[in-house]
C-alpha cells in the first residue's frame, strides 16, 4: 500500500507547477472558508474501509488480529461513538507506541511479528515534497506532503489568525533555520492567502540543511513574484543578536505584528529588545515547538505581548491551536476535523480522519503526553465546532533545546555511557535536567556528583559533541546550542527518586545558580 515515492527534479517542478496555480488562485480567488465534516464516525469508518482493501498494510493486520471487521467497527460507532471505539481499539492492541512507529522496536501482535516501515504511514496522492523528520529520533523519513496535504495545512489559518483579530497584522516566521519545515510554514500562509511579509532565521542559509531547497525556493518565489504573489526568503536574525528582526519590526510592523516562533526565540527577542532600549511594538506570538509553561507565557504577557500557542509535528502537521479563552497556558483546540485524539496509557494517541492528511494514522503514538477533555470554552473556535481540549503538551521522547529535537534514548546514552567515559565516574553520578529558569529560557543542566573532579567546560564540551553527532545533517543547530550556552553544569549529586531514570526532567527555578556550574 505504501507507494514508492520518488523525488527527481520532474517531481519538484511538477510539484512547483501545481502549487503556483494555488498560490494565484489563493492570493486573487475567494479563500474558501473553513468547515468542519461534522461526521467524524463517517470520516473515520471511509477511512477504516480503505484500509481494509489494501488487506496486507501492517494497520490491516493490526486490526484483524485484533478481531476487528468493518460490521463490528460500524456496530461500535454507533453504540459507543468515535473516542470510546478507538479505546476498544487500542484494548485489543490496534495502536502503534512511539518506538513501533520509529521502527525502534519491532511491531509484535499476538506474538506475530508483522512487518512495518514508517513509510507504510505516508498518505499522498499527487505530486509531493519530501519534508524529512524534525529531529534525529529513529531513522530519517521523507514525509512527503502533496498539494492537499499543504491545503490542508493552510485551511484552518485564516480563521485563527481572524480569531485572533490578528487578520490584517504583518506575519513574520522566525525559525532556526531555513529548514523544508520552515518552507512548508511559508506555503501554508501563503495558500491560505495570507503570505509571511518577512521570514527570519537564526542561521545562515548556507549553513542549513535545507539548502538543497535554495534554488527550488528561489524559482518558486520569482515565479510567484511575476504572479504577483511575494513569497519572501529567509534572512539572518541570530537568536542572541536578532537585531535584522528587531529593526524590521520597529521600521515595518510599528502598529504589531503576528510572530510565529518559539517561546525560548521569543523570550531572546525580548531580551535583547530590552538590552539595546529599543521596545518591541506589541506582538502576537504564535509559539510551538517546545512546551509553553505559565511562566514563558506570563513573561511575555507582562510585557504587553499576547502569546497563542499551538501545537504540530513534522510527522502529522498541525495538531491544536490555542484557545482564546484558555484555562491553563497550553490550553488548545484538538484540530478534530482532521485528527481524534485519545489518552492511552498516559500518551495520546493520533487517528488521521481526512484523506488529505499526509499520515495514516490509527491511534498512533506520536511520543507526547498531554491532557485531553472535551469542554465547551466559549471562543471562536469552539463556536466553529472543535470541542476537545489539548493541554499540557510535552514530550517524552525528545528532549527540545532550542527548536532542536533530540530523541531521548541519546539522552540515556549521554548519561549513561559518554559522560563517564569521557569525564571520569559512574552513570550514577550524571543526569540530566531539562529546567525552565526565572527568565523563562529552558536549559539543559547535567547534574554531577561533587566528588568528580572535571572541568565543567569538559562536560559542557562533551554534551556539545554528541549533539553535534547526533543532529545528522543539520550539524549548524547544535552549534547554535552551543553558541547560546544553555547546557550548564551543576556540582550536585543525581536525585534518581522521582523521574527513576536517568532523564528525570524537572522544571524547576534555577535560581541564582552561577550558570557555568563553577
Ligand atoms: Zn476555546
Amino acid at each position: 500500500m505504501a507507494r514508492k515515492v520518488v523525488y527527481p527534479p520532474l517531481q519538484r517542478a511538477r510539484f512547483g507547477g501545481t502549487l503556483l496555480v494555488r498560490l494565484i488562485r489563493a492570493r486573487y480567488g475567494e479563500q474558501p472558508s473553513w468547515r468542519l465534516d461534522t461526521d467524524r464516525n463517517h470520516a473515520f469508518l471511509e477511512r477504516m474501509q480503505a484500509l481494509y482493501r489494501a488487506p496486507y498494510h501492517p494497520l490491516a493486520v493490526l486490526l484483524r488480529l485484533g478481531g476487528w471487521t468493518v460490521e463490528k467497527l460500524r456496530a461500535s460507532l454507533a453504540e459507543e461513538g468515535l473516542e470510546r471505539t478507538l479505546g476498544n481499539l487500542a484494548r485489543d492492541g490496534v495502536w502503534l507506541d512511539a518506538d513501533e512507529v520509529k521502527c525502534r522496536k519491532p511491531l509484535v501482535r499476538n506474538g506475530r511479528e508483522i512487518p512495518f516501515l514508517p513509510t507504510d504511514l505516508d498518505n499522498v496522492c499527487g505530486p509531493s515534497v519530501p519534508l524529512g523528520t524534525s529531529g534525529t529520533s529513529g531513522p530519517r523519513t521523507k514525509n512527503p506532503l502533496d498539494i492537499s496535504g499543504f491545503e490542508l495545512q493552510a485551511s484552518y489559518k485564516r480563521a485563527m489568525l481572524a480569531a485572533l483579530g490578528a487578520l490584517d497584522l504583518p506575519l513574520v516566521l522566525y525559525y532556526p533555520a531555513p529548514s523544508a519545515a520552515g518552507i512548508a510554514q511559508l506555503i501554508a500562509f501563503a495558500l491560505a492567502g495570507k503570505a509571511p511579509d518577512a521570514w527570519f532565521c537564526h542561521l545562515p542559509e548556507a549553513q542549513s540543511s535545507a539548502m538543497r531547497w535554495s534554488v527550488w525556493l528561489r524559482v518558486l518565489a520569482a515565479a510567484a513574484t511575476v504572479a504577483g504573489v511575494r513569497l519572501p526568503l529567509p534572512r539572518l536574525a541570530e537568536v542572541e543578536q536578532p537585531e535584522t528582526l528587531l529593526d524590521w519590526l520597529c521600521r515595518q510592523a510599528p502598529q504589531g505584528a503576528v510572530v510565529t516562533t518559539f517561546a525560548g526565540s521569543a523570550l531572546r527577542l525580548q531580551a535583547y529588545a530590552e538590552r539595546r532600549r529599543r521596545p518591541l511594538p506589541n506582538l502576537v506570538f504564535i509559539l510551538g515547538g517546545e512546551p509553553i509553561t505559565a511562566r514563558k507565557r506570563a513573561l511575555l504577557e507582562s510585557r504587553g505581548h499576547r502569546v497563542y500557542p499551538w501545537y504540530g509535528a513534522v510527522d502529522a502537521g498541525r495538531i491544536a491551536i490555542g484557545c482564546l479563552n484558555p484555562q491553563v497556558a497550553d490550553d488548545m483546540h484538538l484540530l478534530s476535523d482532521r485528527f481524534a485524539c485519545i489518552e492511552w496509557q498516559g500518551r495520546l494517541l493520533l487517528t488521521s480522519l481526512l484523506p488529505s492528511v499526509h499520515k495514516r494514522y490509527l491511534n498512533t503514538d506520536c511520543g507526547d503526553l498531554g491532557t485531553l477533555e472535551r469542554r465547551r470554552c466559549g471562543c471562536p473556535l469552539d463556536e466553529l465546532g472543535l470541542e476537545f481540549h489539548l493541554s499540557d503538551v510535552r514530550s517524552v521522547q525528545k528532549l527540545c533545546l532550542e527548536g532542536v529535537t533530540f530523541p531521548a534514548d541519546l539522552v540515556h546514552r549521554l548519561a549513561d555511557e559518554l559522560l563517564p567515559e569521557s569525564c571520569g565516574g559512574a552513570p550514577s553520578d550524571y543526569q540530566l535536567l531539562e529546567e525552565e529558569g526565572d527568565d523563562g529560557w529552558t536549559r539543559l543542566v547535567v547534574r554531577v556528583a561533587p566528588e568528580i573532579v572535571v572541568p565543567a567546560d569538559k562536560v559542557i564540551e562533551t554534551v556539545h559533541q554528541v549533539l553535534l553527532e547526533a543532529s545528522g545533517d543539520a550539524p549548524a543547530l547544535a552549534l547554535r546550542i552551543k553558541q547560546s550556552g544553555v547546557v550548564t553544569v551543576r556540582r550536585q549529586r543525581p536525585c534518581f527518586s522521582r523521574g527513576g531514570k536517568l532523564l528525570a526532567r524537572e522544571r524547576v527555578s534555577l535560581g541564582t545558580d552561577d550558570p557555568r556550574g563553577g
